[in-house]
């Protein structure tokens, strides 16, 4: 149960709306960057939905979201954002959508791809388990064979096989992330995305640390994240 990844390793995080990854794994993620790994985020939504002020046009939203996501990359140390905008709150597991994920994961050939889990019963958001479920679909089977959107070979992207997903917030967790010492950058990436989560504040901070020592509690360390990991292995 503790992390296996190698120095080569390239890792994928497709979140719907910018600030999805922060609360869930920003730990793990600032852990990954500092330990040299080449982290992409894919942001699927605009986010233009993400707001309780009648006053704030989407449009505006959109732009100043995807500055901050800029920003939060700049503080994890991200290698590359990648803006699908799709509608936010209108993600359906479609070919449209699933062809966007497909063509990333060929592009930038992840060894691990992290996102939400697609299992979470009653309430959630919507956008939230249609990305993880064609997240999943995406790496398998579609990205690996051929005959799925078979006009990437012909743009000379070729079909790519994912080892490992890893699904945050899980339903059913089997793996988890020692952060002890990412607290900081974690919370740095987060309160980037100021129009969600404010400035950053000793108040804000402990409430973060709270939630982090809780789960740090099931595995015997300061401060954890954790994940469902699933192994697919290279077939
Ligand atoms: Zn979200």
């Amino acid at each position: 149960m503790t992390e296996n990844i190698t120095e080569q390793d390239i890792i994928m995080v497709v979140t719907p709306h910018p600030d999805d990854s922060e609360s869930s794994s920003g730990g793990t993620i600032s852990k990954w960057c500092a330990q040299g790994k080449k982290v992409i985020l894919v942001v699927c939504t605009n986010g233009d939905k993400g707001t309780s002020d009648r006053s704030v046009k989407p449009e505006d939203l959109a732009a100043t979201r995807e500055v901050e996501t800029l920003n939060a990359a700049k503080a994890y140390g991200l290698s590359d954002v990648v803006f699908l905008r799709l509608p936010d709150q209108q993600l359906e597991d479609n070919d449209e959508f699933r062809e966007k994920l497909v063509r990333q994961i060929r592009i930038h050939k992840p060894r691990l791809l992290l996102t939400h889990d697609p299992n979470k019963p009653y309430i959630r958001h919507r956008d939230h388990s249609m990305t993880g479920r064609v997240a999943l679909d995406a790496v398998f089977p579609y990205a690996r064979d051929h005959v799925a959107y078979p006009e990437h070979l012909e743009e000379g992207i070729e079909p790519h096989k994912v080892e490992e997903v890893w699904l945050f917030r899980p339903e059913e967790p089997n793996h988890f992330v020692d952060v002890t010492d990412y607290f900081d950058t974690r919370q740095n990436a987060l309160h980037s995305h100021v129009s969600q989560v404010g400035e950053r504040s000793a108040e804000r901070d402990e409430r973060s640390r709270n939630r982090l020592v809780e789960t740090g509690k099931k595995y015997g360390v300061e401060l954890a994240e954790q994940f469902h990991r699933i192994t697919l292995g290279r077939k």
